[in-house]
């Protein structure tokens, strides 16, 4: 019996030509052949590394279609690799269909490790990294995407989106409408390259700095939203360290002000901070 071929999931560099393991070269030039969502740009990238192979398209319109023509190649014993434009494979990118198709179909696949936007984008946001959902990009329609961002507001895991400079505006903006004032938002963008940006703050003060520098507006982006603070619900109140360094600011400063502090060093909602201060500053 002819032995099955692999199929190997394969990233690429999202914008650093260098991150690109030796593992990954090497699988990518000793594969019968590259199924790639753009040949074009593949085959370019192919050229930097010095790698000759056979590339053919495998991408969203199809995929499913290639699908058996691929299965067929893997069962004949022809091992495959599987690349998107950037980052992982499968990852808000194609893939997906022949994976499952391969594992139902008991033919092995392995992955390698490589650049993807949402982790890259975690490891250096300042977010809690230990829980997180990715939900891929936001809906493009407005009403959508609001009834999403509702869909999430209580989400106690970081929430990972991809987002495009087109719509940015409108994303920020509805994140200050469903999320509020006391949400922390991170905008990470143009990971790996020249001017990677990692910028943090409300939705409403993201949205500032965005409309009056619009370079910010440019490139590839990756959102990020704090998780919501199970012990900063209005009906549990602030956490004990928060309610510490509000009594302490308390002693130099006005209330507003010490509660707009100990909300940022704390991560905490102001507003809860201030009406816990109203209420128990006399008595503490
Ligand atoms: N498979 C890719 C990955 O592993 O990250 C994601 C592909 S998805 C079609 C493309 C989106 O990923 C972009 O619109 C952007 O939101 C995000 N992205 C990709 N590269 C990025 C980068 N260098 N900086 C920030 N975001 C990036």
């Amino acid at each position: 019996m002819t032995e099955q071929g692999i199929l190997y999931i394969v990233p690429t560099p999202i914008g650093n030509l260098d991150d690109i393991t030796e593992r990954a070269i090497k699988t990518l030039s000793e594969v019968a052949a590259i199924a790639a969502e753009d040949t074009r740009h593949t085959r370019k990238l192919m050229q930097h590394y010095g790698i000759q192979n056979e590339v053919f398209a495998l991408h969203e319109h199809n995929e499913i279609h290639r699908a058996d023509a691929v299965i067929e190649r893997l069962q004949q014993g022809d091992s495959l690799a599987l690349v998107s434009d950037a980052g992982t494979p499968l990852i808000n990118d194609p893939g997906y269909v022949i994976v499952h198709r391969c594992r139902e179909q008991g033919l092995k696949v392995i992955a390698l490790p490589g650049a993807c936007a949402v982790t890259v984008a975690l490891s250096a946001a300042g977010l809690p990294t230990d829980r997180f959902a990715f939900e891929g990009f936001l809906p493009s329609k407005p009403q959508q995407r609001r009834a999403k961002l509702e869909a999430l507001k209580t989400e106690q895991r970081t929430i990972v989106v991809y987002e495009s400079p087109h719509r940015i505006l409108h994303a920020l903006a509805d994140m200050d409408t469903v999320l509020g004032n006391e949400r922390q938002v991170v905008l990470a963008r143009e990971l790996t390259k020249q001017f990677e940006t990692y910028l943090r703050g409300s939705a409403a003060e993201l949205l500032q700095i965005l409309t009056d520098d619009t370079n910010q507006q440019r490139g590839e982006m990756v959102l990020l939203i704090a998780p919501l603070q199970p012990d900063t619900e209005a009906s549990e109140g602030p956490g004990e360290s928060a309610k510490r360094t509000l009594l302490l600011l308390l002693e130099e400063l006005p209330l507003k002000k010490a509660a707009a502090m100990t909300a940022k060093i704390h991560d905490e909602r102001k507003n809860l901070l201030y009406q816990w201060a109203l209420e128990n500053r006399d008595n503490e």
